[in-house]
């Protein structure tokens, strides 16, 4: 395995660093922070369209779709800058859906779609969990009923995060309720702006915004099928494939923003950096993230053999995520009880940016998939242990 960038990739990846010092705003940082660095707000969209002008927001997809005919290695360097300067990185259509079209759609879908998706014209949300249906998706119950050249959707879903800013739902539906388990469900994309369709916000503790989404009559034309009819649930899968590849740069910035607290601080006459703890505490992580980074490019250098890289994104994911949750932890211990002030406390540490940062790691490790389904997916397909 070679990840080492290209000179050209290293070039981009330099364009890419100067785009994003020159323009992101207070107000896009402000956006991206609120909305827990997911794409739909008005600013993250203004910055995001002329950032995608260059191919940067898909740079490996063929220049027809949007891209640059690139890596996904450069697209995850570039996915990691976007994570570290604190601008939106979470894409679902440029990320998890549009991949997926790209591998399983019509040629007319693909056409239909991916140029938007590319240039951030486009977002979607993931409409996939409900309230009896998470970690298990295949028990999903909104029913999608052939009407012709429509389908008529009734139904709910629960914690679809983007739907409140985003275009089009990612919509996973029964189209078979006869059929045997995981055969009867189908993909679609529906837009958010359809009548029948209410949209109820959830506050996670991260203090961001995800949804509940009621579908009542909800008409939606056949030709936003993805794929085959009853063949969603694999899509799905794949989808998830796509998404658990995690960046962990805004986390791996809060490790170097306690190192330079440590160095900054004295306790007892001397700076935090001389405490053996304390730098013992640090050091971990340092070899956390760098083991990460070895696991997040293997994902890049597996699709870009042309690989949908499978339980090696479970081991990704879970990995990072369990490291984000460490990071936040230790630096936690670092900075001490003022630690735990809120952003604008008169007292706060490193503007209380770690309070904020310390509960967002905790729904890390359950969207995408919890750590246990993590595990045993590891254990099943990559272990190859048997099932339960
Ligand atoms: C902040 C946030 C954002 C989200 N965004 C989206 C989104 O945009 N779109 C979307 O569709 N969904 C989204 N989700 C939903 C998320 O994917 C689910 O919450 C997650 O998959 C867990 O499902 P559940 O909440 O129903 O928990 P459950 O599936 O009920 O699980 C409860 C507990 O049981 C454990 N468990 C379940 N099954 C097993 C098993 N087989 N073996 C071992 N342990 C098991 C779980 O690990 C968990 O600890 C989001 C969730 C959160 C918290």
């Amino acid at each position: 395995m070679d990840f080492e960038f290209s000179n050209e990739e290293k070039k981009v990846l330099k364009d890419v660093k100067a785009f994003i010092k020159s323009e992101s705003t207070p107000e896009l940082l402000a956006e991206s922070h609120q909305l827990g660095h997911i794409y739909g707000g008005q600013e993250g969209r203004k910055f995001i369209r002329k950032f995608a002008v260059n191919g940067w927001l898909t740079p490996n997809w063929p220049e027809e779709y949007g891209g640059i005919g690139s890596s996904a290695v450069l697209n995850f360097g570039i996915r990691e800058e976007m994570a570290w300067a604190g601008v939106p990185i979470i894409f679902v259509a440029a990320h998890m859906a549009g991949p997926t079209i790209m591998h399983f759609a019509s040629e007319e879908m693909k056409n239909e779609w991916l140029l938007p998706i590319a240039r951030g014209d486009v977002e979607f949300a993931l409409g996939y969990t409900e309230p009896q249906a998470g970690s298990d998706l295949s028990s999903i119950d909104i029913q999608a009923v052939d009407n012709g050249d429509n389908f008529i959707i009734n139904g709910q879903k629960s914690f679809n995060t983007h739907s409140h800013v985003a275009d089009y739902h990612w919509l996973a539906a029964i189209t078979d309720p006869d059929a045997k388990r995981y055969h009867g469900m189908s993909m679609m994309i529906v837009d958010l702006k359809s009548p029948g369709i209410d949209i109820r916000p959830m506050i996670t503790m991260a203090g961001w915004q995800t949804n509940e989404v009621f579908y009542n009559d909800v008409t939606v034309p056949k030709k936003n099928l993805v794929g085959e009819v009853n063949q969603g649930f694999y899509y799905l899968m794949s989808a998830l494939d796509f998404e658990r590849m995690y960046p962990l740069a805004a986390y791996q910035r809060f490790l170097s923003m306690a190192v330079d607290f440590s160095k900054e601080t004295n306790v007892g006459g001397q700076p935090l950096s001389k405490n053996p703890l304390v730098r013992q505490k640090l050091a971990q992580l340092r070899i956390e993230i760098e083991a990460n980074k070895l696991l997040y490019y293997r994902l890049a250098y597996m699709i870009d053999k042309g690989e949908i890289p499978n339980y090696e994104s479970s081991m990704q994911k879970l990995y990072a995520t369990e490291t984000a949750q460490h990071i936040t932890n230790t630096v936690m211990d670092v900075l001490g009880m003022f630690g735990g002030l809120k952003e604008g406390s008169k007292r706060a540490v490193l503007s209380g940016i770690m309070e904020q940062a310390y509960r967002s790691s905790v729904v890390e490790t359950i969207y995408a998939g919890t750590s246990e389904v993590q595990r045993n997916i590891i254990a099943l397909r990559g272990l190859k242990l048997p099932t339960k």
